[in-house]
């Protein structure tokens, strides 16, 4: 294994976010414009953890992709693995807010620059060149990013990666449901850490009852069937469920006043990998109490990214993290 020139590489979705705002005079919906896409909000809060980090991805080349690269020169985040296409215009997701505050997304996508990603385009001075690669489902969707996501996961792999996978479920962007699950699937097979929501948990191991599954039999599937190190369940303000081949247990969420949950999943697993990255042993050789640490840590990540509006902009410091943590904040 070579020297690795980065801590975190992340691949997949990077896209503008439409935010509602209020409204206009005219009584229209006002829009805010937002940078979105799990894996790089993941990268965000690494970097300001004081990690190296690269991301991997592709955008249009009109004026939201040039912002899109702005910000993660801004969050640090190297930027050479972002491809501009002449193809596609860059991805936007519309984000609607029903009367209980419950968050939808429509996708303007048909396809967007983030799907058009191909194997070609994968640097391999960054997939070869981390110490960690993380990835989610959204870049599986289809063709040709699914390919340069698989193609990349593996060379990471190869080279020695611990390999860090986020399955979202978005389920107006498969063709069926079956082909949703078979893709998503795809992504456990090589994968180290996992996180998971109880819905996507449900899913992914054949439990009907989505909102309530049983969270001990779902996770051992997954641990089990997968080969995983580390299994989390990510049940916001009720915390976090995890499980490893030898542990099992929850670490109660931090306490505080959430003003928006956007990247809140994001955040947590941006600081649990901080965890991984700064510790001597790989996960899976950790004790419980260095185990239930780094949840707890990660826990609080994402409980400070609630306090704020948006994913990006809303992330903690390791200081804030460290004062939730102690009780001090
Ligand atoms: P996602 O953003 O992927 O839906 P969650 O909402 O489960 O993920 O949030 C991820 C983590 O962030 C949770 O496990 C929890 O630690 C923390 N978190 C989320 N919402 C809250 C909340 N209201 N209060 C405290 N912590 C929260």
């Amino acid at each position: 294994m070579g020297r690795k020139i980065y801590d975190a590489v992340a691949l997949g979705e990077y896209l503008i976010d439409f935010v509602p705002d209020g409204v206009s005079a005219a009584g229209e919906p006002l829009l805010e414009r937002n940078p979105g896409g799990a894996p790089v909000n993941v990268l965000a809060a690494l970097a300001k953890l004081g990690n190296k980090t690269a991301f991997i991805g592709k955008v249009g080349q009109d004026p939201f992709g040039e912002y899109l690269r702005d910000v993660l020169i801004q969050q640090g985040i190297a930027d050479e693995g972002l491809v501009l296409s002449r193809d596609a215009h860059t991805t936007m997701a519309f984000v609607h807010l029903d009367e209980q505050g419950e968050r939808s997304f429509h996708f303007a996508r048909q396809p967007g620059a983030d799907e058009l990603l191909t194997e070609a385009e994968v640097r391999p001075e960054l997939t070869g060149g981390t110490r960690l690669f993380h990835f989610g489902s959204i870049s599986l969707t289809s063709e040709p990013s699914r390919q340069a996501t698989l193609y990349a996961v593996e060379a990471a792999r190869q080279a020695g990666a611990i390999i860090s996978y986020d399955p979202n479920w978005r389920p107006s962007l498969w063709e069926t449901e079956e082909l949703g699950l078979v893709w998503m699937k795809s992504g456990l097979e090589k994968a180290h850490i996992v996180k998971v929501s109880e819905e996507e948990l449900a899913l992914l191991t054949g439990q009907p009852d989505a909102s309530t599954p049983d969270l001990a039999f779902g996770a051992e599937e997954l641990i089990l069937r997968y080969g995983l190190d580390v299994l989390l369940v990510t049940r916001g303000a009720a915390g976090t469920y995890y499980r490893t081949a030898r542990y099992a247990g929850e670490v109660a969420a931090s306490r505080v006043v959430p003003v928006d949950t956007t990247g809140a999943g994001d955040a947590f697993m941006g600081a649990f990998l901080h965890c991984v990255l700064g510790s001597e042993t790989k996960a899976a050789d950790w004790s419980e109490e260095e185990l239930r640490r780094a949840v707890a840590f990660a826990n609080a990540g994402g409980a400070l990214a609630t306090t704020r509006k948006g994913a990006i902009h809303s992330l903690g410091t390791l200081g804030e993290i460290e004062e939730l943590l102690r009780g001090t904040r």
